[in-house]
């Protein structure tokens, strides 16, 4: 069925590492080769074997305008032609720094870079300059990129000091990430008790994303607002996948909480590398050339990127579809829960405008553990399943999955017909 992917997949392992760029390209956790991409428009992936997919992945989100939208596939062209990057200042960069300025009540200052990783990294060595601290807070299952201080899991118990998840990341800087386990209010009181003084910084995805979608438990954010208000430490939101995804502005918007620090990639670069972190004026102004936590980039705030965040920024605002996204997200999830109920699947889903995961268990997790309680076999069938019927999914249960303003009714119904054959398929089994 992927001959021509298969084939560019051997060719690509002799000179890629893993023949990928990126792990989960790879669809190790769904046992089958990757499948190369030719071509992309609107909500629609066509792959080198000549097959066409609903794409459901989304570049796992910078796409919620779809694949290839006319008026940025334009405003990029007029950009290029004015040259690609010039180490200098420029007037877009300005204007799309004011967009999130006027957006965002927390941010006041931004700094842009080139990816979510490199946000991340720059915010807690500025959470550190500030604050004179040398630790930093995260959640088990949140994924804020993959700068050494982050690839940090948890020791035993739930209140310890991390240890690296991967080689390479050397135990002097892992010791120095806390880790609670998401929604547990007791560990984090618990972990301030004990180590408050040397918390930098708390750093939360506002709704977890990256151990598939799980929500905050009423009033956690707020917590986390207060104990770190408390204890002087900052408090950094990564919304690198909520930024702009369920409404015009954040999740910070939509709770009224604001951070110290505001990390935002993805959406903001309309599909292009791009990402930024800001905050307030007393904070951001520690940064380099202001101040002397250093940071540069020879990319940054690339005028092509740039034009594309602009282009996308203003579309979700002048045409707000942030409504229709959340009710399509709905009924897709709604009337496939209902058939998992009919053909007796054990399935549940978590979901917030237009971003959601289907887990294959019971109960909706509410932290990582739960998460891992999710039957892959299950998992892997559907997403098998799906892909035979030209539906691309996540292609891991730990994934976020995103329709787009491209995506039709019509989309929907397919990927529900799809979803009724493969549970009917798994019951019969
Ligand atoms: N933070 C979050 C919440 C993310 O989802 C991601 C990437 N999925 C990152 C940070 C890292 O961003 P990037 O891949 O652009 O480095």
């Amino acid at each position: 069925m992927f001959d021509e992917s298969k084939k560019l997949f051997e060719e690509a392992k002799k000179y890629i590492v893993g023949g990928v760029n990126s792990p989960v390209r790879a669809f190790k956790s769904v046992g089958i080769d990757p499948i190369f991409i030719k071509n992309a428009k609107g909500a629609y992936l066509y792959s080198e074997d000549d097959r066409q997919f609903i794409d459901y992945v989304s570049s796992f989100g910078p796409n919620i305008l779809g694949h290839a939208n006319n008026t940025i596939v334009n405003k990029v062209k007029a950009a290029l032609e004015n040259g690609f990057t010039y180490g200098a200042c420029t007037k877009a960069e300005v204007d799309l720094a004011k967009r999130i300025v006027e957006t965002f009540d927390s941010v006041e200052l931004t700094r842009f870079v080139n990816s979510g990783t490199e946000a991340v990294m720059s915010a807690i060595r500025l959470a550190r300059g500030f604050t004179q601290r040398e630790n930093c807070l995260k959640f088990k299952g949140c994924y804020h990129g993959h700068y050494d201080g982050m690839l940090v899991g948890a020791g035993s118990g739930a209140a310890t000091f991390g240890v690296p998840t991967s080689k390479g990341v050397i135990e002097d800087i892992a010791k120095h990430t806390l880790i609670c386990e998401y929604n547990d209010f007791d560990a984090v009181k618990k972990i301030f008790q004990d180590y408050g003084h040397t918390i930098a910084c708390v750093i939360v995805e506002p709704i977890a994303a990256n151990m598939g979608v799980v929500l905050p438990k009423p009033g956690f954010l707020q917590f986390l607002r207060d104990i770190t208000y408390q204890y002087n430490s900052l408090l950094i939101f990564d919304e690198v996948i909520t930024g702009f995804r369920a409404c015009y502005g954040g999740i910070q918007t939509l709770e009224n909480i604001k951070p110290d620090l505001t990390i935002l990639g993805k959406i903001i670069g309309g599909g292009f590398p791009l990402a930024m972190y800001g905050g307030n004026r007393d904070i951001m102004s520690l940064v380099s050339p202001e101040g002397p936590v250093y940071q540069a980039g020879t990319l940054s705030g690339n005028p092509i990127a740039v034009q594309a965040g602009i282009a996308t920024l203003d579309m979700l605002k002048n045409t707000n579809p942030y409504n229709q996204l959340k009710l399509n997200t709905q009924i897709l999830v709604s009337r496939t829960m209902g058939l998992a109920n009919t053909y007796d699947i054990p399935l549940s889903e978590n979901s917030f405008g237009s971003c959601f995961t289907f887990f294959f268990t019971e109960n909706k997790p509410t932290n990582y553990p739960e998460v891992l309680k999710s039957n892959e076999r299950l998992f892997k069938n559907f997403f098998l399943g799906m892909i035979k019927r030209g539906i691309y999914f996540a292609p891991s249960q730990f994934e976020a999955n995103f329709l787009s303003t491209a995506h039709t009714k019509k989309d929907i119904e397919i990927t529900i017909n799809a979803a009724e054959e493969i549970f009917k398929e798994l019951k019969d089994a």
